[in-house]
């Protein structure tokens, strides 16, 4: 049977543990053939992170803390050692305090604020300007959003300023970039139960309203932001470029639900 991701290589940045969407995304890649390097934030991930890069066969295992620019050039020239070029890159990283998504947005600190839109939104462009030597034959680049960018989201707060800025640096990637071959998209993901989720204030309420308000009627899960990801990173999304594609069973269609169909 045909492999989507057979004869690709790529970095996924962004497993923390086995409940991490980037987890999810490189267990895919991996059964679709994929070979697949990851990056871990520090020290201290690495406990959990290396049995999980045995199981995806990963060749590289780096650290790479996306705050710091030494960092990610030491991690994007082991890939380069290593392999020489890309074909793809998996960005599934985010940081707020924890303060900021608890309150309300109109009370971001400006440290708080500066901090979450560098670790969240320009890491990802940070990332990109590394990958884009190694993809010499076109490329894949993707990063994960939430629909708190699009509307309001109880204590998504700063997080959904920064992933509103996430989207649009999608948009003028996928411009700068096209002209190379490399396709630049987001997976908006529905809500997960994560290590980064659970900073967010009345997370099990949010779970359970996107359960009952969505056309499927049930959450997502990593594997299946896994599936949509493979998609976006295969040659089969080949004429698919700055988009936002929700994986989110359908929530952000929804405007209201008929009055029999809404949960009792
Ligand atoms: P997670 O906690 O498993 O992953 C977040 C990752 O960000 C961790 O691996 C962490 O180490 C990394 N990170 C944070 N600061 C870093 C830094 N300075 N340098 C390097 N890495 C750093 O949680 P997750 O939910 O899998 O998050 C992955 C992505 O998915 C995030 O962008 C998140 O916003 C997005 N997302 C999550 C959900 C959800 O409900 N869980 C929904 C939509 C989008």
């Amino acid at each position: 049977q045909a492999q989507l991701m057979q004869g690709k290589r790529g970095l996924v940045m962004g497993v923390a543990n086995d409940r991490s969407i980037a987890w999810g995304i490189a267990k895919r890649l991996h059964e679709q053939g994929a070979r697949i390097g990851l990056t871990y934030q520090g020290d201290a991930m690495l406990k959990r992170v290396r049995p999980l890069a045995e199981k995806v066969d990963a060749e590289i295992l780096q650290p790479c803390d996306v705050a710091d620019d030494d960092s990610l050039d030491a991690a994007f020239e082991a890939v380069r050692e290593q392999w020489g070029s890309i074909d793809f890159l998996v960005h599934a990283i985010a940081y707020a305090d924890r303060d900021e998504l608890k309150d309300e947005y109109v009370h971001t600190s400006r440290e708080g604020f500066l901090r979450s839109l560098e670790i969240s939104c320009y890491s990802f462009t940070a990332a990109a300007q590394r990958a884009v030597p190694l993809m010499n034959e076109g490329g894949s680049m993707l990063t994960l959003t939430y629909y708190g960018a699009e509307r309001v989201m109880p204590h998504y707060n700063v997080m959904g300023v920064a992933k509103a800025a996430l989207e649009s640096s999608v948009r003028y990637m996928a411009q700068d970039l096209g002209d190379q071959g490399i396709r630049v998209n987001a997976v908006s993901a529905g809500p997960i139960r994560t290590l980064a989720a659970s900073g967010i204030g009345d997370f099990r309420y949010i779970l359970k309203w996107n359960e009952l308000n969505s056309p499927l009627r049930r959450n997502v899960t990593q594997d299946q932001v896994g599936n949509s990801a493979v998609y976006l990173l295969s040659d089969l999304s080949s004429a698919v470029t700055g988009e936002v594609h929700h994986v989110d069973s359908g929530y952000h269609t929804v405007g209201m639900m008929a009055v029999d169909a809404a949960p009792q």
